[in-house]
């Protein structure tokens, strides 16, 4: 495994691979502090890929002002360890300097999709991720790029970014890791107390009952199941509700409050942004309504 810090050595070591036939190339961007979420995200890059590239970057551009930039947990030997294991052959990791050596005069942004859901609560925070994804495929050019569907509106929006402007590559959704008991695994999830982490599991809980009320006909219209999340996540007196909503998926359009779910062609997504204490989890669910319906 090579750990490079500057792009200038990740292009040469990619032009040796590339020379050696050792393509396609398959990239995981990650801000590090790794886990078993991005270990299935580096196992299925693993998969479809002759060369894993993996980054490690905690992004400043996708943070706010008031968000935890700095306080990020970070451990770079970790992260090589558990990098090691799965196989990446090439570790990326850039200062901020490197990123950024000059003011961004130029940005990326992707216009309705990010006006929901986080990109409601982080002003700015897209067109951060947009921007530095975007300069990522430019140094890396990989066949695949692999994200996690735990921040499933940034795979909605990364697709829709490579879809407007031709990107050529091709965005591997994955699905989400969860702790044993549920919860789904983040690095943020260090900064919950024991009180805290025993309360966020009503994320989870609220997902899978509402799910489960949709598939027994129990909750049929969007207020029905927006009510459910939050008399469940309630139901946690530590926790906070940035939000909690029922849209369509990819396109993350809103429903109407008396709009039956069983007549939302393709799929949606129950999506949850919980805070406990300072720390701010995200969980979220995506199937078609009709299908799970039809289950019963
Ligand atoms: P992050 O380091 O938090 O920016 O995450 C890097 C990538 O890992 C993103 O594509 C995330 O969606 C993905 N990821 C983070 N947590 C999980 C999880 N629990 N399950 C699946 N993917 C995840």
């Amino acid at each position: 495994m090579r750990v490079v810090r500057s792009i200038e050595q990740l292009r040469e070591a990619l032009e040796y691979m590339r020379q050696g036939g050792h393509a396609p190339i398959g990239f995981v961007p990650t801000m590090g502090y790794l886990h078993e979420g991005h270990a299935s995200l580096l196992r299925r890059a693993g998969e479809m890929s002759n060369t894993v590239v993996m980054s490690i970057f905690v992004n400043p551009l996708q943070f706010g002002p008031n968000e935890d930039y700095d306080s990020y947990p970070r451990d770079e030997e970790r992260d090589l360890e558990l990098a090691e294991r799965e196989g990446v052959d090439i570790v990326f990791i850039p200062s901020v300097e490197e990123m950024y050596p000059q003011p961004t005069r130029t940005t990326v942004s992707v216009s309705e999709l990010t006006t929901r859901l986080c990109g409601a609560s982080r002003p700015g925070h897209f067109n951060g991720v947009t921007t530095v994804v975007n300069k990522l495929f430019n140094i890396v050019q990989p066949h695949y790029a692999f994200f996690g569907l735990k921040d499933a509106q940034q795979v909605a929006v990364l697709r829709r970014m490579v879809s407007d402007l031709n990107m050529n590559v091709e965005i591997v959704p994955c699905p989400i890791v969860r702790e044993g008991d549920g919860l789904a695994l983040s690095s943020r999830n260090v900064f919950l107390s024991p009180e805290e982490r025993s309360q966020a599991l009503v994320l989870s809980r609220s997902l899978r009952e509402a799910r489960q009320s949709i598939e027994e006909g129990k909750a049929r219209t969007v207020a029905e199941v927006r009510e459910l999340l939050t008399s469940v996540i309630s139901s946690s007196p530590l926790a906070v509700i940035d939000y909690a909503e029922i849209l369509t998926f990819p396109n993350l359009e809103g429903l109407e409050n008396e709009v039956l779910l069983t007549d939302v062609d393709g799929e949606i997504i129950i999506a949850l942004a919980v805070k406990f204490g300072r720390t701010r989890l995200i969980d979220n669910n995506v199937f078609i309504p009709k299908e799970v319906a039809a289950v019963v």
